[in-house]
């Protein structure tokens, strides 16, 4: 595996790796890497020549200075677990190397609506952020696909939006969210759980299936406000439980003929977890 920190070096190789015929698969992430990451590589694995991870907690898209300064750096053990992975390429940049000119006047996108509902409402910025260290990911790399784990959903939703806004050439391609063996959603965040609350967190994922297998039974508003219970009941402070439209998140108040998600941010134990569930 080779390792660049410099955003032209590898802007150079890669262009250099395109021109001779192999497909550049990438998958973007900010480190602690577990398996929902690397499954986003060996899927890239699969469809392209050469795949590329990249390191990268991006400053820009925490609203919450002290979610930044807490964030899990793993370094070593990411460069292991890649490794073993088979992955080609990591890109390991520094914040100059991302942000040259700094980060006060990055560019603003304008994503309508889909970036105010749900987590653009209780982080405000959030996908800005997000959407400023993609569009620089994607200049950089410039790969053939681009691998997003439908963990963060409104993410991926954005990332596809994105692309279609600046006409970026490039396939996005989503993963399935992996879990731990008691449904809770691998995330790097979950290292900062104490083993009590560890044990408490996979409620997030049965609550999840309780609103899948009692949709078509129960009202919406009431299957919500019993979703919200349970989650407190077990200690949670939820932000927000939702069923939305699959495809613009618009929150739904009864079953419609297209494809729906359940969508839940809460928080426990002074960290925040997101989790979502297609209903059809
Ligand atoms: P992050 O490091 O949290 O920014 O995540 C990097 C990428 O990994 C994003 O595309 C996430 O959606 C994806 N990801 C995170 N957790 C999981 C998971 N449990 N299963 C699948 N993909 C995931």
């Amino acid at each position: 595996m080779f390792i660049f920190k410099k955003s032209n070096d590898l802007k150079i190789y890669l262009a250099k790796q395109q021109q001779q015929g192999f497909s550049i698969g990438f998958a973007p992430t900010m480190g602690a890497l577990h398996q929902g990451h690397l499954a986003l590589l060996k899927m890239a694995k699969q469809q392209c020549d050469i795949t590329v991870c990249s390191i990268f907690v991006n400053p820009t898209q925490f609203n919450d200075p002290k979610d930044y300064e807490k964030y899990p750096v793993k370094t070593d053990e990411d460069i292991r677990k890649l490794l073993e992975t088979g992955t080609d390429i990591l890109f390991l940049p520094s914040k100059e190397e991302i942000y040259p000119a700094g980060t006060t006047n990055l560019p603003i996108y304008d994503f309508g609506e889909l970036e105010t509902v749900l987590e653009g409402a209780f982080r405000p910025g959030h996908f800005q952020g997000v959407e400023q260290v993609m569009h620089r990911l994607l200049e950089i790399v410039h790969p053939d696909v681009l691998f997003m784990g439908q963990k963060d959903y409104q993410q991926l939703l954005i990332v596809r939006k994105l692309v279609d806004l600046l006409h970026i050439k490039v396939k996005v391609e989503s993963c399935p969210t992996l879990r731990e063996t008691d449904g809770l959603a691998m995330s790097s965040r979950n290292l900062r759980l104490s083993p009590e609350a560890r044990k408490k967190a996979p409620a997030i994922y049965q609550t999840l299936l309780f609103m899948k297998e009692n949709l078509a039974e129960i009202p919406f508003p009431e299957l919500l406000k019993k979703a919200e219970d349970r989650l407190t009941q077990e200690g949670f402070k939820v932000d927000y439980i939702v069923i939305a439209d699959a495809n613009d998140l618009q929150p739904l108040e009864q079953p419609v003929d297209r494809k729906m998600i359940c969508l839940v941010a809460a928080w426990l134990n002074g960290v925040r977890l997101i989790d979502n569930m297609l209903l059809r």
